[in-house]
């Protein structure tokens, strides 16, 4: 099945003959108890909406089993410690969305986890590497400056070592990259940007083909209270159904924009993996199938010059958060990566002049128009 089909349809299965084209809200926190089966509760993650929703993202990501969570952070919370366990070591890639980054450098290390920060190479993880190494979590392409991990190799290399493996597959989205085709274990997803698609709900997942890694995450999510109520679940099932056609009008939309934005005598760094100027623009044209819809740019800077940029323009809002169908732009070192410490961003290369556009749906025409009458000003 294709992936605009699977979107649509992504579990055809008896229940559509009872319920109508679309499914039911269960809205139920009680269910009758049943001896010897899996008790029911929203707390468990285990209502008809929640399993549902968790075995669509599974389907959309090539995988067996799936959970949806309330948020990114708890997919990624619990999926990474439900891997872990004091005394461990993980090796995260330096550039990652501030929230995880905080989690790492915070939370892991008070409680007994050490960790290390890898910068894009598998060389690097080789460095970063110790006996007790036990996960490695990446993104990629990483926010916001759109980084490339080779993902093939470096999870034949964490195999060969005994790892885990976890990706943050968010900005990529299932549509454009599949992890774990090319050997990752872990795919966790804020699916509050791509996924759900329309600024307006916030849920997270996980999906793996490794039973025992998802009854881990399952038991951890249950106790952390990671649980997604009823109505979401729904209205993140409606919006996946339109997640091929938003992501791949995104994805050429954002090719286009990243092309002129380096055309434009006013802008400094583009970085875009589509790009052929890209680093790892050759991983990338291997392992994605689309290069995605964000697009990070520098424009020359002289005082005031991004505030002046940002005031212009009138379709694309000035707004934190991404991958819905308003094209959004922000300001990594004041919103993602705030929590960070300055001379943290500046190693990272997120400088202040830094802009992260999230390219929505709307005409492509319409959008560079609005972003060259901004520069120009
Ligand atoms: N991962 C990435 C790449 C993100 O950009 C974000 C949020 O911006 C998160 C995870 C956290 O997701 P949530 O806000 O749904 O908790």
């Amino acid at each position: 099945m294709k992936k605009e089909t699977e979107c649509v349809h992504p579990l055809i299965d008896q229940r559509r003959k009872e319920s109508g084209v679309t499914v039911p809200i269960n809205t139920a926190v009680a269910y009758e108890f049943a001896a010897n089966e899996n008790l029911k509760y929203p707390g468990f993650l285990t209502t008809p909406n929640q399993e549902r929703l968790g075995m669509i993202v599974a389907r959309l990501e090539g995988a067996q089993y799936g959970i949806a969570f309330s948020s990114g952070m708890s997919a990624i919370t619990s999926s990474l410690l439900a891997m872990i366990k004091a005394g461990d070591h993980v090796i995260f890639a330096k550039e990652i969305y501030g929230g995880t980054m905080k989690f790492a450098e915070e939370e892991l290390i008070q409680r007994g986890v050490s960790c290390s920060f890898a910068k894009s190479k598998l060389n690097d993880l080789e460095l970063c590497r110790q006996k007790n190494t036990r996960a490695i979590f990446i993104e990629s392409p990483s926010n916001p400056l759109l980084n490339i991990w080779d993902l093939k190799a470096i999870s034949a290399w964490a195999k060969a070592q005994g790892l885990v493996t976890i990706i943050d597959n968010t900005f990529a989205t299932p549509v454009n990259q599949q992890p774990l085709d090319l050997g990752i274990d872990i795919v966790v997803h804020s699916g509050t940007k791509y996924l759900s698609g329309h600024n307006d709900l916030m849920f997270g997942a996980m999906a793996t083909n490794n039973e025992a890694y998802y009854q881990d995450i399952l038991a951890l999510a249950k106790i952390y209270g990671g649980a997604l109520d009823t109505a979401s679940c729904y209205m993140a099932e409606r919006s996946i159904k339109t997640l091929r056609l938003r992501v791949n009008q995104q994805n050429d939309s954002a090719n286009r924009i990243a092309h002129f934005l380096e055309e434009h005598p006013k802008v400094k760094q583009v970085y875009y993996p589509g790009l052929i100027s890209h680093s790892n623009h050759a991983i990338a044209a291997r392992q994605m199938s689309g290069f995605g819809g964000m697009v990070s740019f520098e424009i020359a800077q002289t005082a005031g010059t991004i505030d002046h940029f940002l005031q212009r323009l009138n379709i694309i809002q000035h707004a934190i958060s991404l991958g819905g169908v308003e094209s959004l732009i922000s300001v990594p070192s004041l919103t993602s990566h705030v929590g960070l410490k300055p001379a943290h961003r500046q190693e990272l290369g997120i400088n202040d002049g830094l802009l992260r556009l999230s390219v929505g749906i709307e005409n492509t025409d319409d959008l560079l128009e609005d972003l060259n009458t901004a520069l120009g000003a």
